[in-house]
């Protein structure tokens, strides 16, 4: 199963912010049992997104994840840009058209904004790209957008982190099944990788696991992720490192 993020924003590529949502979207993922074999960003740039969305679909992952530029400024072309790569027009959701009058009347309420109505900008963020499920959040205006391609499960989030964690948690991973992977974490006493390579080698022929293995820096330890689809896998995995005269502690 492998799974690819695309995030997108000028200020990512600018560096003025540090793409955190690609590195949680992973980390949630590789939890799931998914290899996220690629992350890619792109800037608030129509054509760059579709291009990289195209790119995406056709290496058929299981999963897409796109995080990022659904917001009411003119700026924020993501859903247009998906909608472009799967060759579908944008469609007018009514029923999202209401949850955002919800949302700025209870902003407005708050006192957080100034205006509770609807205006242009508000209503952009009802445009979903035609034939997708619309996922909701619970805690921004912008809703996210869900479809099928193929075999690939496409997810549209909005960029600011806590609502992509938001909706990453509740709309996005229960449609993605129970967890069916896991990871140790471990600490190999060893002084350098070199040493460990052979024996990763062989443990990697002989078990269904991976093995991620983390320098840090010339020393006692070097840290160690063990991957695999069962606990008794990857105590195997261990045990045959230790039988090797491999030691670990765990992290
Ligand atoms: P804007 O109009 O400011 O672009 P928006 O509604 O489109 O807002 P996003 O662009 O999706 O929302 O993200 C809003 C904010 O969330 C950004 O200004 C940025 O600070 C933060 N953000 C977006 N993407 C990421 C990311 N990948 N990692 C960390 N923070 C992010
Ligand atoms: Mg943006």
């Amino acid at each position: 199963m492998f799974a690819e993020i695309i995030t997108v924003g000028d200020e990512l590529l600018t560096g003025n912010t540090v793409d955190s949502n690609s590195a949680f979207i992973a980390q949630k993922l590789t939890e799931r049992g998914f290899w996220v074999r690629r992350i890619t960003t792109v800037g608030d740039d129509i054509e760059e997104i579709k291009s990289a969305v195209k790119e995406a679909l056709s290496r058929e992952p299981e999963v897409l994840i796109i995080a990022g530029g659904l917001g009411p400024t003119h700026d924020d072309v993501t859903m247009a840009a998906v909608a472009q790569a799967l060759n579908v027009g944008l469609e007018l959701r009514e029923e999202v058209i209401e949850k955002i009058r919800v949302f700025y009347r209870g902003l407005y309420e708050e006192g957080v904004v100034d205006d509770p109505n609807l205006n242009e900008a508000r209503i952009k963020m009802a445009y979903l790209p035609k034939g997708a499920e619309v996922l909701d959040n619970s805690v921004g205006a912008a809703p996210g957008a869900y479809f099928k391609y193929n075999s690939t499960e496409v997810f549209v989030l909005p960029g600011m982190p806590r609502e992509m964690r938001t909706m990453l948690e509740n709309e996005v991973l229960p449609r993605l099944g129970k967890r069916k992977f896991i990871q140790e974490k471990l600490l190999a006493e060893i002084t350098d990788e070199s040493k460990l390579a052979p024996l990763l080698n062989e443990v990697l022929g002989r078990f269904n696991v991976k093995i991620h293995s983390s320098p840090k820096g010339f020393g006692k330890y070097i840290g160690i992720i063990i991957f695999g689809e069962s606990e008794e896998e990857i105590k195997r995995a261990k045990k045959f490192m230790e039988k090797r005269g491999l030691r670990f502690e765990n992290v």
